[in-house]
């Protein structure tokens, strides 16, 4: 070991949710670290809506009041709708709006170490220079506008990051490097240990509009999930305040567009599928250029090792159907965090000293990637376990996003075994509405 002392104990590579939340723990742990972020917040970024288990790192963290003073709006629940021509017999359930196929409230169940039965639906601009600044507040040191160019994860004892300065590269001593580079996986590049997914290959295109109504009802701060009559193709509806709201089309690759130009048209017509939408649609404004969103799923071979550690985007990106991305980055902070504590104190980098965090959090994203792959491949089995007292707490656990303590949930069995009879049973009245994903999916050794 080196016994000099290098610049920083901890260098954090990116300052979105995961890297903030990072340096905001470690610096309430008194561990001189720096974040190097690229670009300049407040920054608009995709990711509007976040799941009840990110309340309980924005409370260890102090920041639940500044959400209030923030304003950012209150996302009691959530409701899946199709198009009520789409409807048969076997889509409706008791007691549910016409073109609804399920809703809930979070509050229909307790979730330990949260007191709120609401989370938040956020302006990422303003939310991520608040999770940055609150960093910052705590002891961080923050380099905005600051690009990591390169590592060299062996330098006499350290790991050194090359920072870019104008032209110029500055070299930046630490002990462990923290790669919160989100999709741009900084680490995950360069040591060559990023995979594709191979099922999810979604694309996505999306903007804010103004004045768009989002009805009356108690639920017009939920979010909304419209599902499109194309395969697994979907339109999120997102409060980001009382007037505006941000609406995205998600598709499979095979759907989108090749030419950039189509692609705007491509988002009106897919709205169109659901005249309600599209209605309310053209009569708001449109308040920003469209930004797409490209074949983002994959997976990273080892998220932690000898002076490492992904946490966020940059360890794993999984379909953001069930607005997870968020969460995952603040968890994977909170669980890497106590390890990369504990190594500082021992003085041991290896990859051992980060196996609790590698696996606390590949077993809470298998989970959502179960989940996420049972819910295309048979949609309304979704429905049917939502809508039967007997599994829905089990499903509202997950979308809550606590799936980090349960190795095999049950009610994933359980939907895992019943896709597995409809597939083997053409005369199965949800035969027909199986999706294109197969089973030998939902085995894969990529979850
Ligand atoms: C279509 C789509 C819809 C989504 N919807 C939701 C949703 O509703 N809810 C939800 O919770 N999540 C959603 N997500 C996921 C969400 O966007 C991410 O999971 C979340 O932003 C991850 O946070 P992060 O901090 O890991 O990465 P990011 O937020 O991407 O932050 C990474 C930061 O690192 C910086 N950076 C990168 N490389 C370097 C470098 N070399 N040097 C310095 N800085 C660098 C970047 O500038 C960036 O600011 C969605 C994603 C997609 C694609």
């Amino acid at each position: 070991m080196n016994h000099e002392k290098p610049d920083f104990e901890v260098g954090i590579v990116g300052g979105g949710p995961a890297g903030s939340s990072m340096a905001a723990y470690l610096a309430k742990a008194g561990i001189k670290c720096v974040v190097f972020e690229g670009e300049l917040f407040p920054r608009p970024h995709v990711g509007e809506s976040l799941v009840p288990s990110s309340t309980r790192v924005l409370k260890e963290l102090g920041l639940l009041e500044q959400m209030e003073e923030n304003k950012f709006p209150h996302k009691y629940g959530a409701v899946w709708t199709v198009a009520t021509s789409a409807l048969t017999a076997d889509h409706q359930w008791e007691g549910l709006e016409p073109d609804c196929q399920a809703n809930l409230r979070f509050e229909e169940r307790e979730q330990p170490g949260v007191q709120q039965n609401y989370t938040y639906h956020v302006d990422r601009g303003k939310f991520d220079l608040l999770l940055l600044q609150h960093a910052q507040k705590l002891g961080a040191t923050v380099y905005s506008g600051v690009t990591v160019k390169d590592v060299d994860m062996n330098a006499n004892g350290f790991a050194q990051l090359k920072v870019g300065l104008g032209a110029k590269e500055m070299p930046v001593n630490v002990r462990l490097v923290v790669d919160a580079s989100g999709r741009r996986t900084f680490l995950g590049n360069r040591l060559k240990l990023k995979i594709k997914d191979p099922v999810f290959d979604q694309y996505a295109i999306h903007t804010w509009f103004r004045g768009y109504d989002r009805g009356s009802s108690e639920k017009q701060d939920y979010i909304f999930i419209h599902f499109l009559p194309l395969n697994n193709s979907w339109v999120w509806q997102i409060p980001i305040t009382k007037s505006i709201t941000s609406i995205g089309v998600v598709t499979q690759k095979m759907n989108f567009p090749k030419e950039r130009a189509a692609r705007e048209q491509f988002f009106w017509d897919c709205v169109g599928t659901r005249p309600e939408i599209f209605t309310r649609l053209k009569q708001s404004e449109q308040m920003r250029p469209f930004t797409e969103e490209g074949d983002y799923s994959y997976a990273i071979k080892e998220i932690c090792g000898d002076r490492f550690v992904m946490v966020g985007d940059a360890a794993r990106f999984v379909d953001p159907i069930f607005s997870t991305g968020v969460s995952i980055a603040l968890n994977s902070s909170r669980f890497a965090s106590r390890d990369i504590i504990a190594a500082l104190e021992s003085g041991n980098f290896s990859k051992d000293s980060f196996k609790t965090f590698e696996t606390t959090i590949k077993r809470g994203t298998r989970n959502w990637y179960e989940f996420i792959a049972v819910y295309y491949r048979l949609n309304i089995l979704f429905t049917a376990f939502i809508s039967n007292p007997k599994y829905r707490l089990d499903v509202l656990k997950l979308l809550q996003g606590d799936v980090y303590d349960e190795e095999q949930p049950e009610v994933l069995r359980k939907m895992r075994e019943i896709i597995h009879i409809v597939e083997n049973n053409e005369n199965h009245i949800w035969h027909s509405k199986l999706g294109s994903l197969t089973a030998d999916v939902l085995k894969s050794s990529f979850a």
